[in-house]
């Protein structure tokens, strides 16, 4: 992408109303434009790393063998009154009546639906395990909306169920989602820890929420400090074999981690009190098994291998896909702007021409734009009118992670400069050797 062709609305101007670092750099660096309290429009920035998030969410849910799907964001109130949840709910809930005066909702989640088109569909365990899932936009009209996409009130969830024949059936999925979700935040460059937590209005017993660490996460929460070492890597794991996911979510779940809801100050004085911590974190994900909960009330039934017939175990599994943008700058920033990490990163490498309009200069940063595109990567050129320091201020605030730096004066020695967003140290090499470092990194090498 060309800058001078790009829709980037970056404003120089810190917004007053924003009152942490993730919603003022999202704002400034054209990413989103409020359309009303707690209510997004992605500006093509934004709308890029939200689908880069998206797209690992997939990946990862798709390598547990989840199968992706797509329901719509308005239901019908009738499933909700069948599973009692339709007065249960509370004001979070959005109602609307249609133009024939029928209790309509925007889904604040979908238990309902995907029961209801379950036991449209599923009558015997022969067709069990099954996992399904989608990325939607949820509407939860939250008391306090604010820090941005953080906690919006449209919002946009993962959200998947398992339908399993019996409880350990039921556990594995569990098991399985905790192990898919630590691959899926690596992957952005997060660490989200695993902690014990409360079920809320979704109900059930065992539950986990993930956690980023920071400051300004709205979650209190109380942790050993060894649960920081630990490292998903990119070890291979067999998503059917019980032992395996059973085993990691042991060892990521043996330390004390909990929300203020669970904590239990006895346990955790247990300690060694130079390892306790309390913290905040901000929630990015959680995790339910709730048996039959719902599958009782609406008649989600299987017939099992020995002829007879029993509501299925449930759970379901989410990730905040939009409040992921926030939790990465929080995490990833510096008072320049925003530090993506690689595997988000809206475009792969920054490419500053010095001096526009010299024949050199424009011809050296062609061909780098060329040769990056050719490897299958996306260059965001900085071809405008516009003095050196404008540019990098630009390319700091978006916070791409490599930027490739071209002037006349380091041409006529036959060199660009490579500088890292994230420890600020350049390099200079020829162009040929900066092209091929940025496939390196981005394993196109
Ligand atoms: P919270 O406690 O923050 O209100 P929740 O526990 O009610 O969230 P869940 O039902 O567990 O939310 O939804 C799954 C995920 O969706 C959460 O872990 C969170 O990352 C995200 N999420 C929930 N509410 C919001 C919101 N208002 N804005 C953005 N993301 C949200
Ligand atoms: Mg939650």
């Amino acid at each position: 992408m060309r800058l001078t062709r790009y829709f980037l609305p970056v404003l120089k101007e810190t917004p007053a109303e924003a009152q942490i670092v993730s919603h003022r750099l999202m704002l400034r660096a054209g990413m989103i434009k409020q359309a009303a309290a707690g209510i997004y429009s992605w500006l093509p920035l934004g709308y890029k790393v939200l689908k880069n998030i998206e797209t690992i969410v997939h990946e990862e849910q798709q390598r547990a063998g989840h199968i992706p799907m797509l329901m719509p964001t308005l239901q019908s109130a009738d499933l909700w009154r069948e599973s009692g949840r339709f007065d249960a709910y509370g004001p979070e809930m959005l109602r609307i009546k249609d133009r024939q005066d029928r209790d309509m909702l925007y889904g604040p989640t979908n238990e309902e639906m995907i029961t209801d088109i379950f036991r449209s569909h599923v009558s015997s365990y022969k067709d069990l395990p099954l996992t399904l899932y989608h990325i939607q936009w949820k509407f939860r009209d939250e008391m306090r909306p604010r820090f941005g996409v953080m906690r919006g009130r449209e919002f946009l969830m993962k959200d998947g169920y398992n339908f399993d024949l019996t409880k350990e059936d039921a556990l594995h999925a569990y098991n399985r989602h905790l192990v898919s979700y630590l691959r899926t935040y690596e992957r952005m460059g997060l660490q989200a820890i695993p902690m014990r937590a409360d079920s809320g209005p979704i109900g059930g017993d065992d539950t986990h929420e993930f956690l980023v660490l920071a400051e300004t996460g709205e979650s209190e929460v109380f942790y050993d400090a060894e649960i920081t070492d630990l490292k998903f890597g990119d070890r291979e794991i067999d998503y059917d074999s019980r032992e395996a996911c059973q085993a990691v979510l042991e060892e990521f779940t043996s330390r004390y981690a909990r929300t203020d809801e669970t904590h239990d100050e006895a346990v955790f004085n247990e300690i060694p009190e130079e390892r306790r911590r309390v913290a905040r974190g901000i929630e990015v994900g959680q995790i339910f098994y709730f048996g039959t909960k719902y599958s009782e009330p609406m008649g989600a039934m299987v017939q099992t291998p020995e002829g007879g017939r029993v509501p299925v175990h449930m759970g379901s599994h989410g990730i905040g896909v939009s409040r992921l943008l926030g939790a990465i700058i929080e995490a990833s920033h510096d008072d320049k702007g925003i530090i993506w990490p690689e595997g988000v990163t809206p475009f792969h490498v920054g490419i500053v021409n010095l001096k526009q309009g010299d024949a050199e200069a424009d011809a050296a940063c062609e061909s780098l734009y060329r040769q990056i595109t050719d490897l299958g990567l996306e260059p965001l050129y900085d071809d405008r009118e516009e003095r050196a320091g404008g540019k990098f201020a630009t390319m700091d605030l978006i916070g791409l992670p490599w930027r490739i730096t071209v002037g006349p004066r380091g041409l006529k020695n036959g060199v660009v400069e490579l500088t890292s967003r994230r420890t600020g140290e350049s390099e200079e090499m020829a162009p040929e050797a900066a092209v091929a470092r940025i496939a390196g990194i981005y394993g196109k090498g």
